[in-house]
């Protein structure tokens, strides 16, 4: 290899490397297997070191959401395998619904006084998502009417919108006893109707608030800390993790960074406006 092409070989790498750290990769472990150049002790980008490990050839950790197997193989261009899309499925809210019925497919039924549906603009461009309905919600049968609600609203309307215009649910439509998160088995049965719905709308962008909405719909491993403020995707729709309204009435520093978070999905649906 000459010069101008060892040269051409790094700047590429350096620019994959840079999207893949843009995604959240944190580090890479090389192996003699997985490439044919010499193992590299570390590469510098942009100041930080990503320093693979040669032995023993494990799967690379901390990868973020959106950086899956999928999207690694893409870039280094060893998969035909076009990203998974979300389908519509010519359902309706109203079929989905009919099908959850007087819903008993988990315990959270027990104390359960209303079922919580998704409620808002069945043609939002924009859908919010939480954990689960409260104490208000379950009496009311409505998502996020509760403080929490209400300051979610609050944050609707400070990107321009009204609570009217957006999608707005849960991962579990039950209320769990003394405002708990819903175990995994819980969220496993209610969360494909949730799905269901999204396929049903097509929203453009999902906010999903804190860790229960986040993990859920991406199935990550990743706390809300780390992955909020950054794009991921769900299916080709653009998701927004950010903190959940609740936790900001107990920390109203963290106020901020949710408004930057936002202002990144207001900036997102204004640029890729268009009538829907
Ligand atoms: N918290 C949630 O996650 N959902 C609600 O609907 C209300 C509070």
């Amino acid at each position: 290899m000459d010069s101008r092409e060892l040269q051409d070989l790094i700047t590429k790498t350096k620019l994959q490397l840079l999207h893949l750290q843009s995604l959240g990769v944190e580090g890479i472990q090389l192996t003699q297997a997985a490439s044919p150049l010499p193992v590299m002790k570390s590469v510098k980008v942009n100041a930080e070191t990503v320093a693979p490990k040669p032995t023993p050839p494990t799967p690379p950790k901390a990868i973020a959401a959106s950086a899956t197997k999928s999207t690694l193989e893409s870039l280094f261009g060893t998969t035909a395998t076009a990203p998974e899309r979300l389908k519509a499925t010519g359902e309706t809210f109203d079929d989905i619904h009919l099908d959850i019925g007087n819903c008993t497919r988990c315990p959270l039924h027990r104390d359960r006084t209303n079922i919580c549906h998704t409620e808002g603009n069945r043609n939002a461009r924009l859908m919010f998502v939480g954990e689960a309905p409260g104490a208000d919600e379950d009496i009311q049968a409505r998502p996020f009417v509760g403080r929490a609600g209400q300051l979610l609203t609050k944050i609707i309307e400070a990107i321009g919108l009204k609570r009217e215009e957006v999608l707005i649910g849960n991962v579990n439509r039950c209320r769990p006893p003394g405002n708990r998160a819903p175990m995994p088995d819980e969220a496993a049965e209610c969360k494909p109707f949730l799905l269901r719905e999204i396929a049903a709308a097509q929203p453009e962008v999902i906010v999903v608030m804190g860790n229960t909405a986040m993990k859920n719909l991406l199935n990550t491993r990743e706390g809300i800390t780390r992955l909020r403020g950054i794009f991921q995707d769900y299916k080709g729709i653009k998701v927004m993790p950010t903190f959940h309204p609740a936790y900001l009435l107990r920390d109203p520093s963290k106020k901020r960074e949710t408004w930057e978070d936002l202002k990144k999905v207001r900036d997102y649906l204004d640029r890729t406006a268009k009538n829907k």
